[in-house]
């Protein structure tokens, strides 16, 4: 089947880059249409490139960001729409300073979950993406993030939710996005040890604590798409105020990971069909019918 369509909701400007791009890439190749919503501007996102962190790009941050963003989205092959909110940034300190007024996790959960279910009905989608509810990593934006996707995945369907937000559309799937793989890294790990090399993210490793596990035990879906990992790079380095392109994010040989590890990972959160796991498709259990009856549930909320 194609012609079906998958949303992916994130917090920041480059977090769809480096959260499932290669299946996003894979999904539009395959002629899907694919959604980015980025619920913040990246505003207060720092340089983290060294060779960007020159006169003139912090006063433009706003501008320059969106400027990557659509490069990135080209890269992906992908559409994407801003849904206009003020990154909180990342606080930092000891207590943690309060958010910054007006930033986006202070929103009342209400009004961002009415922008997004707004864009949910617009765009129709049969599968969403968000992150699970820590994050992914604990970044305030990160953690509204999944508040605001699940209760959109909830309200969108529902007619007396949101009415000036559009026709009540409902949802089929909605998946976590799962990044950090220990197994994942620690294969990569295995093959340097085999050619006596230094393993370039020996960091990552080292910083793993033993109570922190595998998410790996919650993933129910890979999705083969080694194919795409040079254009998920090619969107990485568009965000080129936030990715090093020297950094630990390219260290590892394309063809290597193609060999080792080429998929992504993700946990079915919410069904409204009837699929079986282990999963290799995120539309799986998306047919006629289930389409069909999609839209019958659609019809009696009316
Ligand atoms: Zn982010």
């Amino acid at each position: 089947m194609s012609g079906l369509r998958l949303m992916a909701v994130h917090a920041h400007p480059d977090d769809e880059s480096s959260k499932g791009a290669a299946t996003m890439a894979r999904y539009a190749d395959e002629g899907h249409e694919v959604l980015v919503v980025t619920l913040t501007g990246g505003e207060r996102g720092d340089v983290l490139n060294p060779a960007m962190d020159i006169p003139g790009v912090v006063e433009r941050m706003n501008e320059i960001r969106r400027e990557e963003m659509a490069q990135a989205a080209r890269a992906l092959g992908v559409q994407q729409t801003w849904l206009g909110f003020i990154d909180s940034g990342l606080p930092e300190g000891d207590p943690l300073p309060p958010l910054p007024e007006g930033s986006f996790a202070l929103v009342p959960l209400e009004e961002s979950t009415e922008a997004l279910v707004k864009v949910v009905r617009e765009f129709r989608p049969h599968v969403m993406i968000t992150y699970d509810e820590n994050g992914g990593y604990p970044h305030p934006d990160h953690i509204r993030c999944h508040q605001v996707s699940m209760a959109a995945y909830e309200a969108a369907g529902k007619a007396d939710r949101f009415p000036d937000a559009g026709e009540p559309w409902t949802v089929s799937k909605l998946y976590y996005t799962h990044g950090f793989i220990r197994r994942r890294l620690e294969l990569f790990k295995e093959e340097y040890d085999q050619r006596g090399e230094a393993f370039p993210l020996q960091d990552w490793i080292d910083r793993w604590r033993p109570e922190h596990g595998d998410i790996m035990a919650r993933v129910t879906t890979q999705i083969q798409c080694g194919k795409y990992f040079a254009n998920r790079d090619e969107a990485l380095r568009a965000h080129a105020t936030q990715i090093d392109p020297n950094g630990v994010f390219f260290a590892i040989p394309l063809e290597l990971q193609r060999r080792i590890w080429p998929t992504e990972e993700y946990e079915l959160a919410k069904t409204r069909v009837k699929t079986s796991i282990p999963e290799t498709d995120l539309f799986a259990g998306i047919t006629d019918d289930a389409l069909a009856g999609v839209r019958d549930a659609r019809e009696t909320t009316k």
